[in-house]
C-alpha cells in the first residue's frame, strides 16, 4: 500500500505512557529493604536442571531466586497459596512497569482481584539496564516455552518445557493430577532471562543471560504465595529451548522471614474495589 501524503505527520505523533504508574500506591521500599536486611531462612527449595520446585511464601516474608553453579533463567508461576483462582498476571504487570522489572516494581494478580502479590526489593542484575539490542532481564513478554509450540515448529514432542515441569510441580504440592493441574499454569516471569523485540521486525528475541551464580532477585510477598519455579531446559537461553542441548543449572529459592516488628506500618492489600458490576 501506498504510503498517504501525511505518513511523516502521522509517524511523528509523540506516544503517551498507557499507564502512568505514578498514579499507583507506592511501596514503602525503604522499609521492605530494612526488614530483608535481618531476615532469615526459613525454607527453601531447589529446582533441578528441567524440573520445576515450588515453595510457600507467607506474607510478610521474602522470596529470594539464586542462580547456582552456572547462567540459568527460570519461569516463574505465582499463586496465592489460599486460592489458586488468584494469580499473577503477566500481561498487566507489563502494561504497568514495562517489559521487564526491576527494583521497586511489582508483580500484580489477575481480575478481579488485581492488587499487588510481590514486591521486587533486590536485583543484583539491575546494573544491565536496556543494552544496544533492546535487551533486559527478567521479562514479562514471553509466556513460557511449552511442548504444544514445539508440536507446531518442530513436529515433536518434548516434556521438560517449563510449562510441563510446572504442571508436574504443581500437580505434585496439590496431589492431583497433570491434567488437572495443566489449567492453572499462566504466563511467567522470566526470572534472569535477557530477551527483547527486534526493532525491524518486532519479533520476540533472547541471548545468553547475564546472570552468574551467586547473583538473585527477592521478592516481598504482600500476600500469601506458592511459588512454583521452573529452571528452563534453554539453561542461559543463548540458543535453543525446547530441547536437551544447552546446559542447564539448577535454581535456588529461599523463603527468608524478617524479625519481630521489622514491618510496623505494612498494611497487606486487599483485593480490587471495583464492585464487579459491570454496568448490570
Ligand atoms: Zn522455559
Amino acid at each position: 500500500m501506498a504510503e498517504p501524503k501525511d505518513a511523516g505527520e502521522r509517524r511523528a505523533v509523540e506516544p503517551v505512557i498507557c499507564y502512568p504508574v505514578t498514579d499507583l500506591p507506592q511501596p514503602d521500599l525503604a522499609l521492605y529493604q530494612r526488614a530483608a536486611e535481618g531476615a532469615v531462612v526459613t525454607g527453601e527449595a531447589t529446582a533441578q536442571p528441567r524440573e520445576a520446585a515450588y515453595l510457600e511464601v507467607p506474607a510478610g516474608s521474602f522470596l529470594r531466586i539464586t542462580s547456582v553453579d552456572g547462567a540459568q533463567v527460570g519461569d516463574l508461576n505465582l499463586f496465592n497459596a489460599r486460592d489458586l483462582g488468584e494469580r499473577f498476571y503477566s500481561g498487566k504487570t507489563r502494561a504497568l512497569h514495562g517489559t521487564h522489572v526491576s527494583t521497586g516494581e511489582r508483580l500484580w494478580s489477575n481480575f478481579p482481584y488485581l492488587r499487588p502479590m510481590a514486591t521486587i526489593v533486590k536485583d543484583t542484575l539491575d546494573w544491565y539496564g536496556i543494552d544496544q539490542y533492546g535487551g533486559s532481564v527478567h521479562d514479562v513478554i514471553g509466556t513460557r516455552c511449552d511442548p504444544y509450540t514445539g508440536r507446531l515448529l518442530q513436529g515433536s514432542d518434548y516434556h521438560h518445557c517449563c510449562h510441563s515441569n510446572l504442571t508436574r510441580a504443581l500437580a505434585d504440592h496439590l496431589g492431583i493430577s497433570v491434567q488437572e493441574a495443566e489449567p492453572h499454569i499462566h504466563d511467567v516471569l522470566n526470572v534472569f532471562m535477557c530477551t527483547g523485540f527486534t526493532r525491524d521486525t518486532g519479533q520476540y528475541f533472547m541471548k545468553a543471560s547475564h546472570v552468574r551464580p551467586g547473583d538473585y532477585i527477592e521478592f516481598f510477598a504482600e500476600i500469601d504465595l506458592l511459588a512454583v519455579l521452573s529452571a528452563c531446559p534453554g539453561g542461559d537461553c543463548g540458543a535453543e529451548h525446547t530441547s536437551d542441548v544447552a546446559p542447564c543449572y539448577p535454581l535456588h529459592m529461599s523463603v527468608r522471614t524478617p524479625v519481630e516488628g521489622a514491618l510496623t506500618g505494612w498494611v497487606p492489600p486487599v483485593r480490587n474495589a471495583y464492585d464487579g458490576t459491570h454496568g448490570r
